[in-house]
């Protein structure tokens, strides 16, 4: 929309401008660092850090209402750099000119209301967030924009080059990683590290067809986590995971679209997420404390954490009720369907326990919870889901089961909306469809395929076995009429198909 339309009161903010102080800031000594350099861990204490914007105060100055309207004005932009994530720039990194801002597609994903069929069935009304509907379909592409365009202006500015970008990944951090590297050509090339056998075929192919260097690695993802720190510590190349501080603030834009897209009422409202590395819910309490803080949102939503039994170490932190005896003790994981999930030390640990505790203080009362979930709800959950209309991925069917687990518990009751976060799309993890379809997903993951969910193809063939078309050999006209005929009966004595009149 041409400028000269916008309101008065808009006008001036329309198009942000680069501000900000940013800062690494360290969790655990409070130090500070410039982002003018590189840094993923602290140098004098080791511990995470958090990207700080030392200006933050300076965006209360603008009434949480005028906010609104901005951001609601702002979706009329036509320009691609403030179409994805950075629609939210002053808050995402106020700091990154628009020419530097990488904008493939990413952010602003559906939000999409379960029919009444599947919401009587559970209970309560909700939605799911479909951010398996982002261009390497998981939400890892929103911290990874970031990520790359932070990279990107450190590259403009001569302050960096011949950039070797390096992760581990579950799978979908490594999709999204070698598509937003090649989408800067030779400037950054990237590699990724894959547990061998613990990413599926879909993920496998994403990084391979983006051109990444692609290493598989024996064990667990948390495994392949120790050899990139070493090698980040040990070379020069940039750390893509969510150890470096420039996802988690990419990752917040998930909580302003949820703001946005309820028309910044977040009153009653529950968030599911479901937790691996522990990155992606320490972004979503981040971002909804900083719209808190501004005054954008008037309440904190609650959050509900969802793990696996099968890979629970944040659920077992938090199973003592008292704080001061908590204690942080890394899990052995099990195979898990869950599996984009399925880590067993999560990087982001003392990030989640920190922003909790400052999320549950703004609010005045506890709103941070984590639920346990097994394996057998987690894919039940995910294909009745999906039978109702929906694409989401087996931890999306996490989030679902949780659900019912934060009734049942009563941490959430039936008057609340409920969105789920379905993370990646259901086609990444068909594999784990496939095997339970025929009945074969492997004992150790204590999951029995219930024969009411089960849907397999039927290879119909006529009866004549002359009438079978190929390529080679297309039938003859009546051959092919008496071919159409023969299946068209065969399909609808499947179907139970009356004949019209
Ligand atoms: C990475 C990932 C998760 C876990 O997110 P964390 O930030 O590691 O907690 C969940 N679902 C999908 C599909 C993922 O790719
Ligand atoms: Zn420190």
């Amino acid at each position: 929309m041409n400028l000269d339309y916008f309101p008065e009161d808009v006008k001036p903010h329309i198009i942000p401008e680069v501000k900000g102080k940013m800062v690494y800031r360290c969790l655990g000594c409070g130090a500070q660092y410039p982002i003018e350099h590189l840094l993923y861990v602290c140098p004098d204490c080791s511990e995470v850090l958090l990207i700080h914007d030392n200006n933050a105060a300076d965006l209360k100055r603008i009434p949480g209402k005028l906010w609104q309207k901005i951001f609601d004005f702002r979706k009329m932009l036509k320009l691609p750099a403030l179409k994805g994530i950075y629609r939210f720039h002053e808050f995402i990194g106020p700091n990154i000119p628009l020419d530097s801002i990488i904008y493939l597609g990413e952010g602003h994903t559906p939000v999409v209301e379960a029919n009444d069929a599947l919401q009587n069935k559970i209970g309560i009304r909700f939605f799911y967030k479909n951010d398996g509907q982002n261009p390497s379909a998981s939400f890892k592409d929103r911290g990874m924009a970031s990520a790359l365009s932070s990279i990107k202006f450190l590259l403009d500015q001569n302050k960096i080059s011949n950039v070797m970008a390096i992760c581990a990944s579950t799978g979908d951090t490594s999709a999204a990683a070698a598509l937003y590297a090649s989408y800067l050509g030779d400037k950054v090339k990237s590699a990724v590290l894959l547990p061998h056998k613990k990413v599926t075929s879909q993920q496998l192919s994403q990084p391979l067809g983006s051109g990444a260097h692609v290493f598989e690695i024996p064990g667990v993802f948390d495994d392949c986590m120790k050899i990139v720190e070493h090698l980040s510590a040990t070379y020069d190349v940039v750390l893509l995971n969510s150890k470096n501080a420039w996802r988690i603030l990419g990752q917040e834009s998930y909580s302003y679209e949820i703001a946005q897209d309820f028309n910044w009422d977040m009153k009653d409202k529950v968030i599911l997420v479901p937790i691996g590395n522990a990155g992606n819910i320490s972004a979503v309490m981040n971002g909804f404390i900083k719209f808190y803080d501004t005054k954008i949102i008037d309440c904190l939503p609650k959050i509900i954490g969802v793990q696996s039994e099968h890979a629970d170490p944040v659920y077992q932190y938090y199973l003592e009720p008292d704080k001061t005896k908590r204690e942080f003790i890394p899990v052995n994981t099990k195979p898990s369907v869950a599996q984009a999930a399925m880590i067993g030390n999560p990087v982001s640990m003392p990030r989640v326990i920190q922003i909790a505790q400052k999320y549950n203080a703004r609010a005045g009362s506890r709103r941070v919870f984590v639920v346990q979930v097994d394996e057998q709800s987690i894919i039940d959950s995910q294909l009745l889901a999906n039978r109702n209309g929906h694409i989401t991925c087996t931890q999306g069917g996490e989030c679902l089961a949780g659900l019912g687990v934060a009734l049942k518990k009563e941490i959430i009751n039936s008057d609340e909306t409920a969105i789920l976060d379905a993370t990646a799309h259901a086609i990444k993890f068909s594999e784990f469809q496939d095997l339970y379809f025929n009945s074969a997903i492997p004992k150790e993951y204590k999951i029995a395929s219930n024969h009411d969910n089960i849907n397999l193809p039927s290879l119909l063939m006529p009866d004549d076995r002359n009438l079978v078309p190929s390529q080679k050999k297309r039938l003859g006209e009546k051959d092919f009429q008496k071919f159409v005929a023969d299946m068209s009966d065969k399909i609808a004595l499947r179907l139970n198909l009356e004949i019209s009149t």
